[in-house]
Formats: structure tokens, sequence, C-alpha cells
């Protein structure tokens, strides 16, 4: 195949991220980046970088909504400061349970994606929005959903299945995992180095972790929702679902509206708690072990229900595999806080992890393992992006 410039749409909540790829065959070169973010705001930011990480555009906008923001970067791409794309890849948490495998998007299959909104709720609006606008603003070029489900597509059914009337079971309701391109991204890094038994965790403003057997997802944290699992930097991860009935209640007591009253326990779980519902103070790890080191109980509290969460499932998951050969740590929280890093590891030396001090006190990719650890603990940067283009490349290539 010729050289393809392939674009990457990756949306948040607040946010859309995008990158463009020269990509030919077996090779992949990063021609550019950006990101509009602050969606909603009077000081939204609108920035892209070119491959050396020299500023193109650095703009403070008025962001009043998606469309404005999504303007801007189609009108800048349609610049001729940047080579038109010939294939867009859009990043999609989950297109519900008919949509499992990544393809070429169609106006109906965005309609049939948009019906499993509720199964992430804070990520499915804006991102079939972005598609039915690149569809529009793209006309002639071929757009490309991956799915995030896609990588947690061979967890066993026993692993899948939740515990609840068939009903439900039989709308869809089971586990689907996220952060999938992520943990692709690991395994494609690690290579022939994949090793039997391997554990992932992501952690950023979303945590999950992952149990992966000879290079394929056989658990994951995250369930029907990114909200499922690990405790995250606004999210309660898995909870007593009586304490959702509790809310509730309290909530019921407010309206009488059944969608309103919905959205308001929406908030609750996917909003305000995790880290931030926990410390009253940040969902951000930088700014809790600021207060952590200035003494603030609620900060270290937050934390340490972080990390206690997560020994907990990399105890699981070790029992899963049969034993673990590899962690890895990704994600902003992965990557960057030494800290937590030496916090989840300290004491799991029964399981074989050790890790060494002066191997750990770093930001980036490295073996952060002690000589001896029969585990080796690495941190790995995750790279959607890149796993996007090969995703596409491929498609195209059908
Ligand atoms: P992500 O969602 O992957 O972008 O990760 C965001 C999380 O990573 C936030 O909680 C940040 O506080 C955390 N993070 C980013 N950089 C650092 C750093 N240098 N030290 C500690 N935490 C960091």
């Amino acid at each position: 195949m010729s050289s393809l410039p392939v674009l990457v749409l990756n949306s948040g909540s607040s946010s859309i991220k995008f990158s463009a790829y020269e990509a030919g065959a077996g090779e992949r070169e990063k021609l550019f980046e950006g990101a509009v973010d602050g969606i909603g705001t009077d000081l939204g930011k609108f920035w892209m970088k070119d491959a050396a990480g020299r500023k193109l555009l650095d703009q403070t906008r008025s962001l009043p909504n998606r469309a404005v923001a999504f303007k801007l970067v189609a009108d800048a791409l349609h610049s001729s400061s940047f080579p038109s794309p010939a294939a867009i890849g859009h990043r999609m948490v989950s297109g519900g349970p008919t949509v499992l495998e990544n393809q070429l998007i169609t106006p109906d299959l965005i309609d049939e994606m948009e019906r499993y909104t509720a199964f992430a709720p804070l990520h499915t609006p804006i991102a079939v929005y972005i598609m039915r606008e690149a569809l529009r603003l793209f006309p002639d070029v071929p757009n490309f959903v991956c799915l995030d489900s896609y990588f947690h597509r061979t967890m066993p059914e026993v692993v899948s299945h939740m515990p609840i009337p068939e009903e439900y079971s039989a709308m869809g309701v089971r586990r689907f995992g996220a952060h999938g391109i992520s943990y692709e991204s690991i395994v494609y890094q690690l290579q022939s180095n994949v090793p039997e038994r391997l554990i992932v965790a992501h952690l950023g403003n979303g945590a999950s972790i992952s149990a992966i057997r000879g290079g394929w997802c056989l658990d994951t944290s995250m369930g029907l929702t990114p909200t499922g699992g690990l405790i995250s930097g606004t999210r309660t991860g898995d909870i007593d679902p009586g304490v959702l009935l509790f809310i509730l209640h309290k909530i019921a007591a407010t309206t009488t509206n059944a969608t309103e009253a919905a959205d308001a326990l929406e908030t609750v779980v996917s909003k305000r708690s995790g880290l931030l519902g926990v410390s009253g103070l940040s969902n951000d790890m930088r700014d809790l072990r600021e207060a952590i080191a200035a003494g603030n109980a609620k900060a270290r509290l937050a934390v340490d229900k972080f990390v206690w969460t997560i020994r907990k499932w990399i105890g699981g998951l070790v029992a899963e595999l049969g034993g673990v050969d590899m962690l890895v740590f990704t994600g902003g929280i992965g990557e960057n806080d030494i800290d937590s890093r030496a916090e989840i590891c300290a004491g799991l030396g029964a399981l074989g992890i050790e890790l060494d001090r002066e191997r750990n006190n770093v930001r980036g990719a490295a073996t952060i393992s002690a000589e001896g650890s029969r585990v080796t603990v690495r941190v790995i940067p995750p790279a959607e992006d890149l796993m996007i283009v090969n995703h596409v490349v491929r498609l195209m290539g059908k």
C-alpha cells in the first residue's frame, strides 16, 4: 500500500484530541497532533504541534459548544498547511452489544451505537456527534470506528456475564471493559516479549486494570460502563449496589421525574465520587500529592483507597492468571506518579513483585523491578493513536 495520511479523532467529555500519521507499508510517521480543550468555556484552548513538538498553533478561544470546537479542527485540517486525510479513525469507548468490531462508519452504524449511550454516557454523545460531523465535513474520506471494547471481546462468559435477571442480560447488559485501545497498544509495544501472564494497570483520570493471557484479554476491572472497577478521578468504581439505592432514594425525595433522578444519580457516581469525592478537593493526582505533603488527611485517605483497591485487584488477577510474569503501569498516574507505583507494589513480595527504589524514580518508559524480582515491572506509555492507525490501515486493505 502506498503512503496514507490517517487522521485520528479522540473525543472526551470536554475535549477533542486529534493526530495525523503518514502510514506506509509497516511505517508510521507522526505528522502532527493537537486538541481543543475546555469545550463549554470562554477560555478554551486550541493547539497543534508538529512531530518534533514545535507549536504550530496556540490559541485561547471561546468554545461555547462542541460544534464550534470541531469546526475549528475541521477548518484547520482543510487548510493547505496540512495534508488532507485519506482515512479517519475514531476512538469509541463502547458501541453497545451489537457493534463489537472495528469497522467503516455509516450513518446507520452511528444510529445503532447511539442507542447504547447508557453504556458510556460521558463519552458516546460527543463521539457520535463528531462522527456525524466528520462524515459531513469530509464527505469523500472513509471513517472507521475503533472500539475500546474490542480488546476485551475475548473475556470468557463467566467473566463478562453479570449476575442479573436474564431479561437485562438479553438487553446487552454485561461487562465490556474500557481502555481497550491502550491495553492493545501495550501488547503491541511488547511484541514478541509479551509474557504468558501479564497484568496492565492503566491509571489515569479514568483507571482500570486487566489480566492478559498470551496477549489476549482474560479479565478487566471496568464493567458495563467505565464507572465500574477501580476508583477513578471522579468515579466510584465497584460499589455495593445498596449505596446506589440509598442515594437514589435521597434524590427521589427531590424529584418525581425518574429520568431526572437517574441523571442526578449518574452525576453522583461518575462526576462527584472517586478521588474527588473522598478528598473533597480534586480528582487530579498532582493536587492530591501536594495536599498530602501539606498534611491533608482526606487527600491521604483518597489516595490510600485508590492504592488499596488496585492492590486487591492485582491479587485477584494473579489468582485468575495462576501467577504473573509482568506488571505494566501506564496512563498519566502509572507513567508519572512515582509514589503511587511504590505504594501499590509495597508488600506484594509474596506475589513476586518487588520494585527497585532508584529505578522507580523515573517518569516515562522504564523497567522498575528489583534485580531479583520474580515479576518484571515496567512503565510503558500507551500508544492509542498508533493503534487506531494500525486498525484503519488494516480495514482500508480489506
Ligand atoms: P490521564 O487521564 O492518563 O491523562 O492521566 C491524568 C492523571 O495523571 C491525573 O490524575 C494527573 O494528576 C496524573 N499525572 C499526570 N502527570 C503527573 C505527575 N507528573 N505526577 C503525578 N501525577 C501525574
